[in-house]
């Protein structure tokens, strides 16, 4: 058994033309800390008796796997070919490339954040955005924070604190990352009044269940499941009457939150904001990161008279959004003022709307790209699938796709996405049918490059 003490000293290896090399790239407390793993490691292995090489090639070559890693940033760009479009694990929106401007301005200098310009007063982080929400939903007023469950949150302590928010039952839904409605509920300190049964919900439930403890009724959209067969729930539209009449405030957690009608594109059943609000809904919540193809944030849109307590309330201050985030917030809504623009320019909403037939000319000029580049042994095919919207919306909605069907010889579909997902720019796909599958739909069109890039260098992955 090779001995403790043939393990070498941090500065001999110091001293190696690898180790030597990269002390000129990184800065030496990285690779001090790279080679102190490496040799922690050496005399683990030597310790359980497994066999092990400390020559310096072998140990090299360690060093130059693990400083890659340690090195690489931990956030990083990856290309999304699941055809989850809303990808919760993957950043859910990419922002459109035209808000780089707006995130510039706001980033790498000083800015109007706080500043009235006309006055050379102090002004409110929030004029930058909500102008712009009340045209575009037609709402009365709009507040902004960091994510929707903080919207619901602030609006829950504020308005309902102490007595009870009318929920269905069938409504009570988990949002991924352990999100509960019930808890958010409770943690506004509101008290949870469950209304009618799990699959089915009436007008006379709510107003059987209203009384002087009431403080709200809430509806919260279904987002990442459906309900089907014998079921009902009531309408947001048939909810406004109620409330009126009993002075009770009427919020709609809208989860996704569309901004545009997505009808002519087959996504059906997805209410716009604004149809909400000219419905008689008080106030309605959504995220900026899902169908809205921004960053995230939670906005409440509504009326003046309930924005009011939002406002006062201290919570605000605790959940108010940095500047980036209203920078790219103000650029992604600044598009919506022009349908056609918010089509083409909003990452998710191009996604959502692009055509198979486009698709498919995408697909064929890879494969023609990569027809004389791909390693021995592979092949590609392109062949036709579905895509799903996820994030929480639509989630029976699956559109018709084209997906790269890649094999090879003597690889199984787990190798392969093992290899695609930590290649240079991790390439992410999905297994079907005992196929290793990449969805075109969720592949931007910048990404395309990386695709073919790490498409072609598939052999020399390990
Ligand atoms: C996604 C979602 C939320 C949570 O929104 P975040 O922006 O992730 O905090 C809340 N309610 C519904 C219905 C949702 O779909």
């Amino acid at each position: 058994m090779t001995s403790l003490s043939a393990i070498p000293k941090v500065d001999r290896m110091l001293a190696w033309p690898t180790v030597a090399a990269a002390l000129a790239a990184h800065p030496r407390s990285l690779v001090l800390a790279v080679i102190r793993s490496v040799l922690n490691e050496s005399r683990t292995l030597l310790l359980r008796g497994e066999p092990l090489s400390l020559q310096e090639p072998d140990l090299s070559q360690r060093f130059l796997a693990i400083l890659a890693v340690r090195a690489a940033p931990s956030l990083r760009r990856v290309v999304n070919g699941t055809g989850i479009i809303i990808h919760t694990n993957l950043g859910r929106a990419p922002l459109s490339r035209a808000v780089a401007s707006h995130l510039d301005g706001a980033a790498y200098g000083y800015s109007t954040l706080e500043y009235d310009l006309a006055t050379g007063e102090r002004g409110n982080r929030l004029d930058h955005v909500a102008p712009l929400l009340r045209e575009l939903t037609g709402a009365e007023g709009a507040l902004v924070v960091n994510n929707n469950a903080a919207a619901l949150l602030l609006c829950l302590t504020a308005l309902c604190s102490g007595r009870e928010g009318l929920v269905s039952r069938g409504e009570l839904v988990e949002i991924g990352g352990e999100f509960r409605i019930p808890d958010i509920i409770r943690q506004g300190g509101a008290v949870l009044r469950e209304v009618g049964s799990t699959n089915r919900t009436h007008l006379r439930d709510y107003q059987e269940a209203i009384g002087p403890e009431s403080g709200l009724l809430l509806k919260v959209h279904q987002s990442n499941f459906a309900q089907v067969g014998f079921t009902a729930q009531v309408s947001a539209e048939r909810l406004v009457p109620l409330g009126r009449e009993h002075s009770l405030p009427l919020l709609v957690d809208a989860g996704s939150g569309s901004l545009m009608d997505l009808t002519r594109f087959g996504i059906a059943g997805e209410p716009t904001v604004g149809e909400y609000l000219r419905a008689g809904v008080d106030l309605v919540t959504f995220s900026g990161d899902k169908l809205l193809g921004g960053p995230q944030a939670g906005i409440i849109v509504g009326r003046e008279e309930y924005l009011a307590p939002l406002r006062r309330h201290p919570l605000l201050r605790a959940l108010r959004p940095d500047k980036l985030t209203l920078a790219a917030l103000e650029g992604t809504l600044r598009l919506y003022r022009d349908e056609g623009e918010a089509l083409a320019e909003i990452p998710v909403l191009r996604m959502l709307t692009v055509s198979v037939a486009e698709l498919r000319t995408r697909g064929r000029k890879l494969l023609r790209r990569l027809r004389n580049y791909l390693p021995s042994g592979f092949s590609l095919q392109l062949t036709d699938g579905v895509s799903q919207p996820g994030g929480g919306s639509c989630p029976l909605l699956s559109i018709p796709t084209i997906l790269l069907f890649l094999s090879c010889d003597g690889l199984s579909p787990r190798k392969m996405e093992d290899r695609l997902r930590n290649a240079p720019v991790p390439v992410i796909g999905r297994i079907s049918g005992g196929r290793f599958l990449l969805d075109l739909r969720t592949v931007l069109e910048e990404d395309e490059p990386h695709l073919v890039a790490m498409l072609r260098t598939l052999g020399t992955l390990q």
